[in-house]
């Protein structure tokens, strides 16, 4: 069972990620958004690279 603190502020969807929670949320202190094309100007440009595998 995952005991760390849940940050409220971050709704996630990426099950297989260690911070990920049954209730979509991220138990991440922060986490850190970066783009994945060179001309990001949307969100599917985005990504979490605070993703951890679990
Ligand atoms: S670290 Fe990123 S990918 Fe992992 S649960 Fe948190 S927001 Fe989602």
């Amino acid at each position: 069972m995952n005991q760390k603190p849940i940050n409220m502020g971050v709704d996630c969807k990426v099950n297989n990620c260690y911070y990920h929670t049954t209730e979509n949320k991220c138990t991440a202190e922060k986490i850190e958004v970066g783009d994945c094309a060179a001309n990001c100007n949307c969100s599917e440009d985005t990504f979490c690279k605070t993703y951890k595998e679990k």
